[in-house]
């Protein structure tokens, strides 16, 4: 492989952790088995249990706090932020994506790609599985042999976003799952890239809090795992290890890591460094002893109630109030559903969770987002698009 590989990344949008299995996902599960080169995580915590601030932040490498996109849509990502696809542009990359949700479009990444679309939000028109799926990858197919064309002697990194498997479902989430899963192969053996990259941005409830979500919303409200944990599966062609990646070792690891730290592997795979690039740490892959953070300002935004954070270690959970209020703690070993919140009562313990916190609120440069301003008449589109997808009434 050349030393500057081409990288496929595909989001899934809204794919759970547990559903990276034989049966729900046989075609990738499969591939990678029979690949040389192959490593799936499924402990991956999104730094946000809904799209566009979860995305910044794999782009970024900030957790949300930092790069400052903390809402579904309505900001624009200040253009003082390194974003992975500019780096990469710097090591000889050309860059591409296409994204197929509305808020994407709009958050600002698109300034930092030589290349960036949105679909012609075929999906707005309810569940349309494989419809959508099926004309996402023919345009994918096209661009990227028209990207290796005209610039055969530059790698490329591609950013594909498929959300597909988003509600509403035609007949159910898995079988969307399963389709997109087929479908991703195949384009993956066809496009058959130096590395691929195969993630999402956040989960999905299924209905294992109740009636806890607004109607057709199914993340993005609350912080369980269930709406965090996504899977992360890596191939390549490499046959040296990238830090923290041993393929001769494992094959799945439940490793806990944070997606922003998918930034730093890629950085890693483009010849970069090896290490921590931003506030990712690829070289916590192999001792997984730090904690993730994430957020959701859905409960301000759908309850006027206060934001959520968390923060999370391989085996306890806290999550509080932004006003710091509510502290709740959650023992992921004996409590891996987390039905049985507890108090924290002791000082310290309460001093290091604020100390935690803060270290990941108060990174070395904070950015701020820039209000979102759009003609009424796109804005009216994208208002369609996030009703159709159960967000806003
Ligand atoms: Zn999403």
């Amino acid at each position: 492989m050349m030393d500057r590989p081409d990288i496929l990344l595909i989001t899934v949008d809204a794919l759970r952790a547990d559903r990276f299995n034989e049966e729900t996902m046989y075609s990738l599960w499969k591939r990678l088995y029979d690949s040389e080169h192959a490593i799936a995580y499924t402990q991956v915590v999104a730094a946000c249990s809904f799209t566009t601030p979860s995305m910044v932040s794999m782009m970024t490498g900030l957790f949300p706090p930092a790069h400052g996109v903390r809402h579904l849509t309505g900001e624009v990502l200040s253009e003082d932020v390194e974003v992975l696809p500019w780096l990469l542009e710097r090591l000889g990359y050309v860059t591409g994506a296409i994204v197929g949700i509305e808020p994407l479009k709009h958050c600002g990444l698109d300034a930092h790609f030589n290349h960036y679309e949105g679909t012609s939000n075929p999906f707005a028109t309810r569940a349309t599985e494989g419809y959508y799926t099926g004309k996402l990858y023919s345009r994918v197919r096209r661009v990227w042999r028209e990207f290796k064309e005209q610039n055969p002697d530059k790698p490329l990194f591609y950013w594909v976003h498929n959300a597909d498997a988003h509600e509403p479902w035609m007949t159910s989430y898995d079988e969307a799952i399963s389709f997109i899963d087929y479908e991703t192969n195949t384009l993956v053996e066809d496009l058959d890239p130096d590395v691929v990259i195969v993630t999402s941005d956040h989960g999905e409830s299924l209905g294992e809090r109740g009636q806890f979500h607004i109607e057709g919303g199914k993340h993005g409200d609350a912080l369980f795992d269930e709406e965090l944990l996504v899977p992360l599966i890596v191939f390549s062609k490499a046959p040296e290890k990238v830090i923290g990646l041993v393929w001769e070792e494992k094959v799945v690891s439940d490793t806990m890591i944070s997606l922003i730290d998918v930034a730093s592997l890629i950085v890693a795979f483009a010849g970069h460094s090896y290490g921590a690039w931003q506030q990712g740490a690829l070289g916590y892959f192999d001792h997984g002893r730090r904690w993730a953070y994430a957020e959701t300002t859905h409960p301000r935004t759908h309850f006027d109630v206060q934001p959520l954070r968390t923060i999370r270690s391989a085996s306890t959970k806290y999550v509080e109030r932004w006003d710091g209020e509510d502290l709740t703690k959650y023992d992921l070993v004996g409590d891996p559903q987390e039905r049985r919140p507890m108090q924290v009562v002791d000082r310290h313990e309460r001093t290091d969770v604020t100390n935690a916190f803060g270290d990941i609120t108060r990174w070395e440069e904070v950015h701020e987002a820039k209000d979102l301003e759009m003609p009424p008449e796109e804005e009216e589109q994208v208002k369609e698009h996030l009703r159709d997808l159960g967000y806003i009434d």
